[in-house]
Order: structure tokens, then sequence, then C-alpha cells
């Protein structure tokens, strides 16, 4: 199902969880608390969490798309962070390219979609031509991924319901995907930019708004991304998290993330291998 909705709203949420504070979209883990109830290893991004020797089985999933269903080093990030800038400069008036970089980094940092920190910085600008400008031609930058792919087909083979629950808008989601050559059918919903309104990741508004409609139960649900920020708020709801590493993790540079386990790309071999109790083989 693919929803496509518009609302206005803020950038203030906090944690559902005695574990974790988040204020202003970022967060900070309480480091010993969460030790003490979790566990903890070290990876090159933050704390992974042991699991939970009774955890619950999982059947939901939510897939991030940037990043996590294709590898951000393929160039179709650069190219849509370019046509961010070009965008400023052509529509909304900014004076070069180096200053749409400097004030696309300030907002973006503040509210983790480009929209939404343009938006907040007083731009009035219109959505479908925003959209169509800087991703309207990204799929020619994506390539088939068949390893993701099985990945998808494993899970709902073993009765794991799939979404794909993206900040990007659902229209270039969907385009992205068929490039990417993993069937839409396999999907539950795509959630997007325009099912979240006001809201994007990692805002627990957003969240919510995403467990409302879809009804999941998030300690059954396993969530893919290259956001810690996003993990963050996802762990705190009570999902098991697969942080599938890339610059992301570099470029928030926030405090130290939590997750269940960590792949360097979003395959069946991988998640197996990182998670051998999700999809065993012979699944
Ligand atoms: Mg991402």
């Amino acid at each position: 199902m693919f929803v496509l909705s518009e609302t206005g709203g803020g950038v203030r949420f906090y944690t559902v969880s005695s574990v974790y504070f988040l204020k202003r979209a970022w967060f900070r883990p309480i480091d010993r608390l969460s030790n003490l109830l979790l566990g903890k290893a070290s990876c090159s991004c933050g704390t992974q969490l042991q699991r939970p020797s009774m955890a619950p089985p999982v059947d939901s999933a939510l897939f991030d798309l940037d990043g996590c269903l294709y590898d951000m080093t393929n160039g179709l990030e650069e190219h849509v962070r370019s046509r961010i800038f070009e965008f400023m400069v052509a529509r909304l008036g900014v004076e070069d390219v180096a200053l749409a970089q400097q004030l696309w980094t300030v907002a973006f940092r503040r509210y983790n979609q480009s929209l939404r920190g343009l938006r907040a910085a007083g731009y009035a600008l219109d959505t479908e031509e925003y959209w169509r400008f800087i991703r309207g031609d990204t799929a020619r930058l994506l390539a088939p991924r068949p390893e993701t792919t099985a990945l998808v087909v494993a899970l709902v083979a073993a009765g794991v319901r799939c979404w794909v629950y993206t900040n990007c808008r659902e229209r270039e989601a969907v385009e992205a995907l068929q490039a990417l050559g993993i069937p839409l059918s396999l999907f539950a919903g795509v959630l997007g930019a325009d099912f979240q309104g006001g809201r994007c990741k990692p805002e627990l508004a957003s969240f919510q708004r995403v467990l409302a409609h879809t009804g999941l139960d998030p300690h059954r649900c396993i969530m893919f991304e290259d956001s810690p920020k996003n993990l963050a708020t996802a762990k705190a709801l009570g999902m098991r998290t697969i942080l599938v590493g890339s610059v992301t993790c570099a470029e928030e540079r926030g405090p130290a993330c939590l997750f269940d386990a960590q792949v360097a790309s979003c395959t069946l071999d991988e998640v197996r291998a990182a998670m051998p109790d999700l999809l065993p083989l012979g699944t």
C-alpha cells in the first residue's frame, strides 16, 4: 500500500525509553544505564548490543532506502546533494553553490531532511518541483541488486512483512526500487516523505505514525538503516536493529549509537552471518 499525505510539524521529540534521552533531532545514549540493561561490545561507529537471549521472533521489517538498499558510494547521494545546491541557487535565490552548501549542512543536521530544513529556513518551494529536480533522474545511477533482493525475498518467505521506510518521497523511492530490481510486490508499502507529512526519521512522531499505520509490533520488528540516529529511535521503541555501514555514520558525528548487528551491505549472506537466528540457513 502506498500512502500520500502532507501536513506541517515541528522538530522537538523525546524518547519513550529510560535508556535514551532524545532532543531536537539528536540523541545522547546514557551509556552507563544502557550498558547495565543491555550489555555492549565496541564497533567503529558506537555501541553494539548483545542480543537478548529470549528475543521474540521477527515478523516485520523496515528498510531504509538510501545507503541501505543500495550502497552510498555509487554516486547517487553525491548527485542528489549537488542537485539540491543547484535548486537552492536556481529556484530559491541563494547566491552561489558554496553558500547553498553551508546553509544545507546546517539545515540537514538539524532537520534530517533537506525539504524540511529549507522550509524551516523560510524558503517557500513547490514540493513537486523540488523532488523532481533533485531526484527525477537518479534511477539511472542505480543498478539491479540481486543480493539485496534475495534478502527481502527470504524474509517474506519466512513470513516477515516488509516495508520501505524512507525520508525520500514515495514516487522517487518507487523509481529507485524499480531500478534496483527489487519487486514492489515484496513490500507491504513504501512509507516516505509524503506519508510522514511534516515529520521524518529519526523523530519519534514519525516512527509512531508508522506503527499506527502498519500495526506492527516493534518488539517483533527489525530495522535496517545506515543512520545511527534513526536506529537510536528504533532501538528505543524496542526494535531489533541492523546498521548498514556507510559514510552516514561518520557524517552524523554523533555519540555512540546502539544496534544489534552491523553489515557492510544489505545482502542475504551478510545479514545471515551478522544475525544468524534471523534467517537460518535452509530458510
Ligand atoms: Mg539512509
